[in-house]
């Protein structure tokens, strides 16, 4: 069904707001006027369809897709959930990989609220392109140019008007489209679903001009084309200026401004108009790039149905029992009943069942191709995050370690006979969300979570109360550390043993040598291929990995490694691949030991939004944490200071911040690297 029109009249965006700036109504409206509801929901009523957040289930209404398909005029518009949380970087900017474009929702009486505006500012590193909707029009207190002037000040975006509201608060009656240069004003009767284009009423008839005017230079400013043009004074027909506001825009050059008011039914079509006009399509957005597991090489990926299938699973739910996984698929196709790659798993799938979600159903379709977003069942091993390629040419679109849990609690029910439930439903939850990790301390019994931060820690065990009712106890968070070497040393052990009569033997020596922060593990053979099996060699660095599970001196995770399997001692009828697993994971760890290891641990980039007169506290309490301060930035009244801090010192932060700011600093944090230890 995408590719009916082709790719070029695909769009897959995602609609960005702060929170009750009006996104869930906006997207019913939308929802409604493509055709796909039969009932228009209200957020107040409970019955809005694509939520799924857990502050909005409260309000009682029900959650089904991470992604909605609609058609709008000739083209096709997925509509992607973006993740409500600023906090959870990762899945941020990872379904800001997965759109092509946004819709950036503001609140005309809220202005930029300072959450947008990080997000807006990953939006910008991604280069994703977007328009702004200057939503509730109809309230008291509406301030359109204010809005427009914040998105200068604070976003330093460079808006452009689109329309002009007609009327303000409970007068607000429509838009003036300064392209067309028509007055249009939806009819209440059709709860919106009609509207009327008329002449522009007198009273705005010179302030409109004027407007149709700086449109004009503003375009004309970032497209030499039509500037030519414009210095002429030629006349520019609509289709000319349509194409250039569409390159600024797609070039990130412009962000289009058009208003309305969503929950009056106001300016939801021409939005739809704008996304199909301004928005780039898959093909003219930019490639991805992801890493060759084999060569260790960069490669890019373009949307073209025939090359290569790469795609990416963005996010996994579980939905009566079966698992769905949401894929955008970057390049080539995937076909109802095919296999695919999981590039990040190393392991083959099957694909039963393909989907397209539509709001309020679901069509099976045979076949999807570059471009496309789509539902997936059948995919036993694939989380959130991994990439799907052909087996011939695997990639891998996310790093790994981006995923490493730096922080970990003990949990345990409140009621002892919840304890299977709490682990069932936490393994539920850690499928979902790959930075959210179970396990069990097999030293003490407790089942301790780590998570990515205090906050995302805190957000599950809310969710595990409040959507599967079971209550726990949290312990105190602890550091999640890794392990690593200073300086080269070999290893050598021998497995020699009998096990149910039958003879394992294997020697194995090594080599390991730090790598670079933040390169990872790698292990590598030079077992002489002609003369060792393949399965042998296999069994040796299988042994290495298992051998980064856990470091020589506490037992974290060993990480910038490199492993190098220097040489092996077989016996004909004796050596088998157990014995070389065993013997190779047993010689790294003694070459670890002789390594000079050393702890590691998280450094956390803070961001913080801090009025100005607060700056100096704010400052002071880092750099009584330990932390660095890398930069400020001086915006209208307030500062962004960056710093770097260990994970270990920055526990509470948030309650200090707050008390050190008369609770108006606001900040982000995010695993940054990780560094040696000092204390
Ligand atoms: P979200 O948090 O961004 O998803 O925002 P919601 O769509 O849940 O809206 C938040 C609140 O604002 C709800 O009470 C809506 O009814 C209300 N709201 C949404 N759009 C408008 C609008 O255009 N005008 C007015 N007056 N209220 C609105
Ligand atoms: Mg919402």
């Amino acid at each position: 069904m995408a590719q009916k029109g082709g790719l070029e009249k695909l769009r897959n965006i995602g609609i960005m707001a702060h929170i009750d700036a009006g996104k869930t109504t906006l997207t019913e409206r939308i929802l409604y006027y493509t055709g796909k509801t039969y009932k228009m929901g209200e957020v107040h009523e409970g019955t809005a369809i694509m939520d799924w957040m857990p502050e909005e289930q409260e309000r009682g209404i029900t959650i089904t897709s991470a992604v909605t398909t609609c058609a709008w005029k000739n083209g096709v518009i997925n509509i992607i959930d973006t993740p409500g949380h600023v906090d959870f970087t990762i899945e941020v900017e990872r379904s800001l990989r997965v759109l092509d474009g946004a819709i950036a929702v503001f609140c005309a009486v809220g202005g930029v609220e300072p959450q947008s505006e990080t997000v807006w500012r990953q939006s910008d590193k991604y280069k994703v392109p977007k328009l702004a909707f200057i939503n509730k029009m109809d309230r008291v207190g509406a301030d359109f140019r204010g809005t427009v002037r914040q998105m200068k000040e604070k976003l330093k975006a460079r808006p452009v008007l689109l329309q002009l509201p007609w009327g303000m608060e409970s007068d607000f009656k429509g838009v003036i489209d300064l392209v067309e240069m028509k007055a249009v004003q939806w009819l209440d009767s059709t709860l919106g679903a009609e509207f009327e284009v008329s002449e522009i009423p007198s009273e705005l008839a010179e302030e409109a001009l004027e407007e149709r005017e700086r449109l004009l230079e503003s375009v004309a400013e970032v497209d030499d084309d039509l500037m030519e043009r414009y210095l002429a004074e030629e006349e520019i027909p609509t289709r000319d200026l349509l194409q250039s506001i569409r390159r600024a825009t797609v070039e990130l050059k412009l962000v289009p401004v058009l208003c309305g008011s969503a929950l009056k039914n106001k300016g939801v079509q021409p939005l739809l108009d704008a996304v199909n006009q301004f928005l780039p399509s898959p093909m003219e957005s930019w490639p991805v790039a992801g890493v060759n597991p084999n060569t260790g090489e960069t490669e890019k990926r373009r949307a073209n149905p025939h090359d290569p299938l790469c795609a990416l699973c963005f996010k996994v739910m579980n939905e009566e029992g079966r698992k769905l996984c949401y894929v955008r698929i970057y390049s080539g196709r995937m076909e109802a009943g095919g296999e695919v790659f999981n590039a990040s798993k190393e392991n083959k799938e099957k694909i039963a069942r393909l989907l397209r979600m539509h709001s309020n159903k679901r069509e099976r379709i045979q076949e999807a191709l570059a471009g496309d977003i789509i539902g997936v069942i059948g995919l036993k091993n694939t989380a959130t995050g991994d990439t799907l390629t052909d087996f011939d040419h695997p990639l891998n679109l996310e790093p790994i370690s981006s995923y490493e849990p730096v922080i970990s609690v003990a949990v345990e029910p409140k009621t002892a006979g919840d304890q299977e439930r709490l682990q069932l439903c936490l393994n539920k939850l850690a499928e979902e969300d790959p930075t959210f990790r179970v396990k069990t301390d097999e030293d003490t019994g407790q089942t301790l979570i780590s998570g990515m931060g205090e906050l995302h820690l805190e957000i599950l065990v809310h969710r595990l109360q409040r959507e599967f009712k079971v209550d726990a106890n949290v312990g105190k968070p602890q550091v999640v550390y890794r392990e690593t070497v200073t300086r080269e040393a070999q290893g050598e052990e021998v497995f020699d043993r009998e096990l149910s009569g039958q003879h394992h033997f294997a020697g194995i020596r090594v080599e390991v040598r730090p790598a670079p922060r933040g390169e990872g593990n790698r292990a590598e053979s030079l077992l002489d291929a002609e003369t060792v099996p393949a399965e042998w060699i296999e069994a040796a660095l299988s042994g290495a990995k298992e051998a980064f599970y856990s470091g020589p001196v506490m037992g974290y995770p060993v990480t910038d490694l490199n492993v190098v399997v220097l040489s092996g001692n077989f016996k004909e009828g004796q050596t088998s691949a157990m014995a070389v697993h065993v013997a190779a994971a047993m010689a790294v760890r003694e070459a670890c030991k002789a390594a000079d290891p050393v702890l590691l641990e998280p450094i956390m980039e803070v961001e913080a939004l801090v009025p100005e007169e607060f700056v100096g506290d704010v400052i002071g309490n880092l750099n009584s944490r330990k932390g660095r301060i890398l930069q400020i930035t001086a915006k209208a009244g307030a500062s962004i200071i960056l710093a770097e801090a260990p994970l270990s010192r920055m526990f509470g932060y948030s309650t200090d911040l707050r008390s050190a700011s008369q609770g108006r600093a606001t900040f982000s944090m995010r695993f940054s690297h990780h560094d040696v230890r000092t204390q």
